[in-house]
């Protein structure tokens, strides 16, 4: 980012893009709301809108319902951990998809029945954990290794679990630490076909980070040529093809530029667009082989819009200039330095954007909220919104100089 030049009380640009404008005409229609949470609570908040999270639990799965005879949802916990939103999911239909023994007792904890657990190097105690808990949780083994030890476990428990095996397609760079390459399910099938004490289920793939679903389609179009190659006894034990989460919200990603308000939006698929696409190809590659229930592991596309960020102006140190109450701790990345989104003054609301330095309190420059406004002039004590920061926020939030936000679930 350039240093901002331009001072509040020279003339604001409108924005050009329609994308925002709408988007944050839509929350200034609710401003009144989110006013009264922080009146009552206080600032900083984290704050959760419940409607939100069912609507969009509800959406994704009416999309791909629509699409699929035999389906089921598991919420990645990961991607916001904070257990009233994985609560509020379960009360739609949701399992969950947990990646760690604390992710598993929470689940645990929550009541859920249905619980997928995946991820590389869980260790002894997280699969006894899941072991214990057999009658709710399928693991997913990441590796010949873990499959070892979990027979191991099994067998002394004498207890019966049902396993899947996640599979990659990626042999080289940073991905291919996820799961085994394709032609490892054959060997490791065979392996546990005839074991007493391990289920096999099914097989999972996961890639994040799609915009569009030609990667998903790739991956599920080598997953059919794979599954095709397996023998008879695979299609009578295998019940389920779990194609993973990485679904990016409709609005696309939005990124800062050199100028403060000339945003960057890289359009994204809407979720119906991805179910239908995927809908076909996986009818035509999977479903021809085999009755299988097809899992989805959405993440931040449920809980990406559910949550929002208010903080206030404590210090105002130039016309362009504000130090806010929270710092980017609660957030625990530097990401608003890449990622844009609409600071929004619910104070003096307005409509048109305006350069200005919205940083955090903490001790350090990387701490930025934004480097322009939506309002109509930002003062001291005003009440500011960061909307849809519901995934890959909190999980990460970190204790650094100052506190967290709390938590307000509307
Ligand atoms: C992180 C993760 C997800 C969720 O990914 P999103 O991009 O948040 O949808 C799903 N499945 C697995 C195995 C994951 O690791």
């Amino acid at each position: 980012m350039n240093d901002i030049a331009t001072p509040e009380n020279s003339r604001p640009r409108l924005m050009q893009e329609p994308f925002v404008h709408d988007f944050v005409q839509a929350i200034l229609e609710r401003r009144q709301i989110y006013l009264n949470a922080a009146k009552v609570h206080g600032s900083p908040l984290y704050l959760v809108e419940e409607a939100v999270l069912r609507e969009r639990a509800g959406q994704f799965r009416a999309a791909f319902e629509r699409q699929l005879p035999s389906t089921s949802f598991y919420y990645a916990m990961k991607s916001n951990n904070l257990s009233d939103v994985s609560r509020i999911v379960l009360g739609e239909g949701f399992g969950l998809d947990v990646s760690s023994g604390i992710e598993l007792s929470t689940a645990l904890g929550l009541g859920a029945t249905d619980i997928i657990f995946s991820g590389p190097g869980k260790t002894d105690p997280e699969l006894e954990l899941a072991v214990e808990n057999a009658d709710r949780v399928t693991v997913l083994m990441d590796s010949p290794g873990e499959c070892q030890r979990l027979m191991a476990l099994v067998e002394r428990r004498k207890k019966r679990l049902r396993v899947g095996l996640r599979l990659n397609h990626h042999t080289v760079g940073l991905w291919r630490k996820f799961g085994v390459p394709m032609e490892a399910l054959l060997p490791l099938y065979e392996t546990i076909k005839d074991h007493s004490y391990m289920a096999f289920k099914g097989v999972q793939f996961h890639s994040s980070w799609n915009l569009v679903p030609d990667r998903q389609v790739e991956l599920i179009r080598i997953l059919g040529d794979t599954l095709k190659k397996m023998p008879p006894s695979f299609f009578d034990d295998c019940e389920f093809i779990d194609i993973g989460g990485g679904y990016w919200p409709s609005q696309g990603e939005w990124l800062v530029s050199d100028d403060p308000l000339g945003h960057q939006m890289i359009p994204a698929s809407s979720i119906e667009t991805f179910a239908q696409t995927l809908g076909q190809v996986i009818r035509e590659k999977i479903l021809s082989l085999g009755a299988f229930r097809i899992c989805f592991e959405p993440g931040r596309w449920i809980c990406n819009d559910a949550m929002h960020i208010i903080i206030q102006v404590i210090d105002k140190k130039a016309p362009d200039l504000v130090i806010t109450d929270a710092g980017t701790n609660a957030v625990g990345w530097e990401r608003f330095e890449t990622d844009y989104f609409p600071v929004i003054n619910l104070t003096r609301s307005g409509t048109m954007e305006k350069p200005c330095h919205v940083l955090g309190s903490l001790c350090t420059p990387h701490d930025v909220w934004g480097y322009a406004y939506f309002g109509q002039e930002i003062r001291e004590k005003d009440i500011l919104m960061i909307p849809t920061q519901g995934a890959y926020t909190f999980s990460l939030r970190q204790e650094f100089i100052k506190p967290l936000p709390r938590v307000v679930v509307i």
